[in-house]
């Protein structure tokens, strides 16, 4: 190991063969994690997939069945909750309704015998944009600034890791947006580590630098919003972020840096760099493409697609106008009900329900996925 590899800073998270199991049941399978310091970390994932339990193994709040939890160069494995330099902040928030938002802050500081806390706690108001409610109790909140509360009363004590368990679970969607952003705006100001539970993808997505996504106790993938959005390597993944069409086909030959599949009849071409599935002749790939990166012309145009485009033909069996995109959904021998969102589409008659159609993409937009991984 270099000495990069080991000097370790002291909000880095290194979780070595963590796992948890009840009795007979696997919540959390052994699972090696590095949440590098500063970063903005989302576990991501449906109820029960076990993301919660490994943020509370982190916060010390639920004891491991096996391996570490190390902060910086601290094995805290065996230390209570209170003495992890690490804060959480829950969905069910719990602010002392009798005391003003002042002191909801400053709790921390005076449970720790500080007696000035005037400096630290308008501070860290000011953060939270809520200077001007200091003598104000929690009830006369609205629920996104009782949340900010929260946050600045996790902060407080300069936690080197802050975690968030489901934060905005509680509040309506419009909030909610706001809120993560003002999250976003937080963890940037203060520079430290936050991991982050959410079930929600967008929320993961806006907010985090790396997001793991969770299935079953494992992470199936983890990586910048961006990598797991274009380039998911599991059906799991793809479904979850988003919605995919598939197409079954069969691995051709190489060329180049692309393999070439054979699916219905045509050929459509994978980057290699893109292909999680099987590289050899006559592997089964699934591959897929994000329905807002295919456009669509009608047949009689197919001569106008440029070169070096995928291509299906179909017949479109459904079209809805969106807004700042149509929907349409097309049928194709390789693939029913193909969805394609396309943005600016000019109207043209020639695109309406029956009419023959083909789909055409940049082989770039396309991952691979293992057909056979449904399978078991
Ligand atoms: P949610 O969002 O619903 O909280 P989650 O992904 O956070 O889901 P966990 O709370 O981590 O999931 O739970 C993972 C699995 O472990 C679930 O199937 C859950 O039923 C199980 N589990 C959690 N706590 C216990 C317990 N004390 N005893 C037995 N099983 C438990």
């Amino acid at each position: 190991k270099t000495t990069h590899d080991t000097a370790a800073h002291g909000g880095d998270v290194r979780l070595t063969g963590l796992g948890k199991t009840y009795g007979s049941f696997t919540a959390v399978h052994p699972l090696d994690l590095t949440v590098p310091e500063g970063s903005f970390f989302a576990l991501l994932g449906a109820s029960g997939c076990g993301k919660t339990t490994t943020l509370r193994m982190i916060a010390g709040l639920e004891e491991p069945t096996a391996g570490t939890v190390r902060l910086g160069d601290q094995d805290v494995t065996a230390l209570p909750p209170y003495k992890r330099p690490v804060n959480t902040v829950f969905q069910s928030y719990a602010l002392f309704p009798h005391l003003d938002i002042f002191e909801n802050v400053a709790f921390g500081l005076r449970r720790r015998g500080i007696r000035s806390v005037k400096k630290q706690v308008g501070e860290m108001l000011e953060l939270v944009q809520l200077g001007e409610q200091a003598r104000k109790k929690p009830h006369q909140l609205s629920g996104g600034q009782q949340q900010r509360v929260a946050v600045a009363r996790a902060l407080i004590n300069h936690p080197k890791v802050l975690l968030l368990d489901e934060p905005l679970g509680a509040l309506d969607l419009k909030l909610r947006r706001q809120m993560q952003l003002e999250l976003k705006r937080i963890q940037t100001e203060v520079g430290i580590t936050f991991v982050h539970v959410t079930h929600d993808q967008e929320e993961a997505m806006t907010m985090a630098d790396t997001v793991a996504v969770m299935n079953g106790g494992r992470v199936e993938q983890l990586g910048p919003p961006s990598e797991l959005y274009e380039n998911p390597r599991t059906t799991f993944v793809a479904n979850f972020l988003g919605t995919s069409n598939f197409i079954e086909a069969d691995v051709d030959t190489r060329s180049g840096d692309d393999i070439v599949l054979k699916a219905g009849g045509g050929k459509l071409v994978l980057p290699s760099a893109r292909n999680s599935g099987p590289t050899a002749a006559g592997g089964k790939v699934l591959l897929g493409v994000r329905p807002e990166k295919i456009s669509l012309v009608p047949a009689d145009d197919a001569g106008r697609i440029p070169e070096g485009r995928n291509r299906i033909t179909g017949r479109i069996s459904d079209s809805s106008y969106l807004g700042v995109s149509t929907q349409f959904v097309v049928d194709s021998p390789v693939c029913t009900a193909f969805e394609v969102y396309v943005q600016n589409i000019d109207r043209d008659h020639r695109l309406a329900p029956g009419a023959e159609v083909v789909l055409h993409w940049d082989p770039a937009h396309t991952f691979g996925l293992d057909a056979a991984q449904d399978a078991d």
